[in-house]
This record gives C-alpha cells, sequence and structure tokens, in this order.
C-alpha cells in the first residue's frame, strides 16, 4: 500500500499534502484527504486577492478529481475562510478549485477539452456525469479560456444573421474577419440590434478603429453603421449578394412549378437543391438531371446561368472592370421575363458603392460565411444553446483551435 508521502507525489496539486487516503476495491473509488503544506501559508481572499496570514475558520469540501488508472478519484481538501474588511467572510483563492462546483479545475480542464470534439450527451456518457452537468463544466472552462486569451483588435468586421426557427426568429451575429470569430450576438435583426454591439461592447477608439464592414444588403444595418462608425466602408460581400441570388432562383422554380401542371410539376418539384448548388460542386449525374430538366424548361435554364455568371462578379480587382461586368450581367437580363432577377439587378445598383467597395478594400473573403455555417453546425449538433453566451464562446474556441472549420459546399 502506498503511503501519504508517495500519493502526495502522484496527486501533485502544488502546495497541498495528502494527510489519508481510503481504497474502495469494490466501487472502484480512491479518496484522498489533502491540505496545505507547512511553509504554504499564503492565504488570498477569493474576492479581492488580498493576502491574509490570518484565517477565520475551517472547512472541508469533497471535489472529484481526474481518475487514477479505472477508480474515481475524490478528494476531500481543507478550505479555509479569511475575514476581508474589502469583501467580509471570505473562502480562499484555491487553484485546482476555480469555482464552487465539486469539481477540480483539471478534471473540468479535461471535460471541457473532451467537449471539444465530442457532443455534450456522449462527453457525459464517458465521464458518468449529467449532461447538464458536462455542459455547466464546459461553459466555465470555456469563459476562463476567453478570460486569459488576448483578444484581437476589430478592424474588418462581418455581419450576419441566422435564423433559429419559428420563435427565436433572428440571431445578429458580428464577427472578427481577420480573427475569423464571432464576437457578439444580438436578439432580432433591427437596427437597435446593431446598436447594442457598438455601445455596449465598443469604446470609441475601438470605433474608429473599424475600418470595413461586411454586412446583407439590409438597411437596419447600414443605418447603424452609418451612425455608429461614419468612417468604416461597407462592403456588400459576395456571400451575401449570392444568398440574394439563390433567393430569386428559388422564386423562379416556384413560380415554374405552380405555372406549369402536370409532368413539368413532377420534374420541377424537389429540385431546389439542384438547383441552388454550384455546378462546379456538382457530380456527373447531377449535371445530367439539371441538363434534362433545363431542356424542358428554358425559363430555369436562363436563371440557373444569370446566378452562376454573377459569381464572376467578384472576380475582378479594378472597379472599371467590375462595373462592366456587373452591366453586361443586367443587360442579359432584358426581353428574358425573370422578374426576381430584375428585382436583384435593381438591388445590386442601388447598392453599387458598396459592392465596387470590394476592390477598394481588400477583407478576407468567406469568413462570414465560415462563421456561420460552424454556429449552424453546433445547432445541429447539440441541443442546449438555449444559453447564447455558451453558443457564442464554442464558437469562438471552434475558431480559435480551428477545429472543424465548415466550409460549406453543397448549397453554394
Ligand atoms: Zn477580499
Amino acid at each position: 500500500m502506498p503511503t501519504d508521502r508517495e500519493f502526495t507525489k502522484i496527486l501533485k496539486w502544488p502546495g497541498y499534502q495528502v494527510y489519508g487516503h481510503e481504497i474502495d476495491e469494490k466501487a472502484k473509488v480512491l479518496r484522498l484527504w489533502v491540505r496545505r503544506k507547512r511553509g504554504n501559508r499564503q492565504i488570498e481572499c477569493s474576492g479581492c486577492g488580498r493576502k491574509f496570514t490570518q484565517i477565520y475558520d475551517v472547512s472541508e469540501r469533497a471535489v472529484r478529481d481526474l481518475p487514477w488508472s479505472e477508480f474515481q478519484t475524490t478528494v476531500f481538501i481543507e478550505i479555509y475562510r479569511v475575514k476581508c474588511p474589502e469583501c467580509g467572510v471570505k473562502r480562499e483563492k484555491v487553484l485546482q478549485l476555480p469555482s464552487k462546483a465539486p469539481f477540480s479545475k483539471r478534471f473540468e480542464d479535461a471535460v471541457g477539452l473532451a467537449c471539444e470534439s465530442a457532443a455534450a450527451r456522449q462527453v457525459a456518457r464517458q465521464w458518468g456525469l449529467p449532461a447538464s452537468t458536462v455542459r455547466a463544466i464546459d461553459l466555465r472552462y470555456l469563459e476562463r479560456w476567453n478570460a486569459a486569451r488576448r483578444k484581437p483588435a476589430l478592424r474588418h468586421m462581418g455581419v450576419d444573421e441566422i435564423h433559429l426557427g419559428k420563435k427565436q426568429k433572428f440571431l445578429t451575429v458580428v464577427s472578427n474577419l481577420e480573427s475569423t470569430e464571432p464576437l457578439w450576438f444580438g436578439q432580432e435583426r433591427k437596427k437597435e440590434t446593431l446598436d447594442e454591439f457598438f455601445r455596449t461592447q465598443l469604446s470609441a477608439k475601438q470605433r474608429r478603429g473599424i475600418e470595413a464592414a461586411c454586412v446583407d444588403m439590409w438597411e437596419p444595418y447600414r443605418l447603424s453603421i452609418e451612425e455608429w462608425v461614419p468612417n468604416c466602408r461597407v462592403v456588400y460581400d459576395k456571400f451575401h449578394v449570392m444568398q440574394h441570388a439563390n433567393g430569386a432562383i428559388d422564386e423562379v422554380r416556384r413560380a415554374e412549378f405552380f405555372r406549369k401542371g402536370g409532368r413539368m410539376r413532377g420534374l420541377v418539384k424537389g429540385k431546389r437543391w439542384l438547383l441552388l448548388s454550384r455546378w462546379v460542386n456538382l457530380s456527373w449525374t447531377r449535371r445530367q438531371e439539371l441538363n434534362h430538366l433545363f431542356a424542358l424548361n428554358r425559363k430555369l435554364l436562363k436563371a440557373y446561368l444569370l446566378k452562376e455568371s454573377l459569381d464572376r462578379l467578384w472576380s475582378y480587382y479594378y472597379e472599371g472592370a467590375m462595373l462592366r461586368y456587373l452591366q453586361s450581367w443586367i443587360d442579359q437580363l432584358r426581353w428574358q421575363r425573370l422578374k426576381p432577377f430584375e428585382k436583384l439587378a435593381r438591388m445590386l445598383l442601388d447598392h453599387l458603392e458598396g459592392i465596387l467597395n470590394h476592390c477598394r478594400t481588400k477583407v478576407r473573403m468567406g469568413v462570414v460565411e465560415a462563421v456561420n455555417g460552424n454556429i449552424k453546425a453546433l445547432l445541429r449538433r447539440g441541443r442546449g444553446y438555449k444559453n447564447l453566451r455558451y453558443l457564442l464562446l464554442k464558437a469562438q474556441r471552434m475558431a480559435a483551435t480551428k477545429t472543424e472549420f465548415v466550409v460549406l459546399k453543397k448549397a453554394a
């Protein structure tokens, strides 16, 4: 049987020694009793960090620590309280006890790390904990990581919206396009939503540092940006514009579906995904399917080609060339009687400056889309993101560690 000294060496809690142990072989549980080493008398108030030599009282707490082989380990630790002139009677600060929850820091770190690559429910099963406890541990783990890290300056911001469903509706997502991470979530997608971000999250100096914003052609966002960061360049990026192009093609599809009866209706039905896909991403069979559809419906073919060719607008780096390409794209619409695309063309002309800003400001492309995709993947994978703070930290951590950087391939 190991001695307390040996247990102290294996446990390795700096400043603490084991003074009692118990091994329950049947239940596979190891219990260790620890207290401060003789020389360790620096007692710190957990409220303000003030140092004390006098203690107010002593109590014992049980916390779960990392398992030793197949033994689940519980550590009983002596905890002091101090009488602090600032905070009153307060618990001392203990490195291995970051919160009031009955887990050691390294136990929480291990659970949090496991949550980076698996759903909370799986981690719960693996560690023998309720899923709600795992989520709470993960949230604290992420809060600690977030508090300790350096946050990069915001020069290029992205603003996007995510549709959560009928009840919660929209979530506004602000992201840092350079560090590729989401920064803030706001309810709904009003001007007031984005106003709140500028007002509560940034100082006047930080606001002045913002050079460009990639946003959707959505009036409330533009108005908010003009009010709070008037010197910032608004860029209507490819991702957001192409979303509108996809909306237009979907409208054409639905109109054709209702206009034509019988056989055609059967053909167009269920082709939504196919029509929204980019040609280069489709397999040979899928392309044949589309070709078959286009042979029967010229309008859909035209709409599809228009969407595909609009994509090329962002391959230009000179304003003049970009503008010429846009003009020739709009010219193609003549006599086509594709109302949704005419509407889109008017929208593009109304937002021309912001579209041409693509040539004036170098902003990383595809980041808004990737951040959006990551958040949606998180939402799909695990329930339990009713807590938006948790969802935000999770998505930030994902961006920082570059785990599972989701790039949407299917629906372009
Ligand atoms: Zn204090």
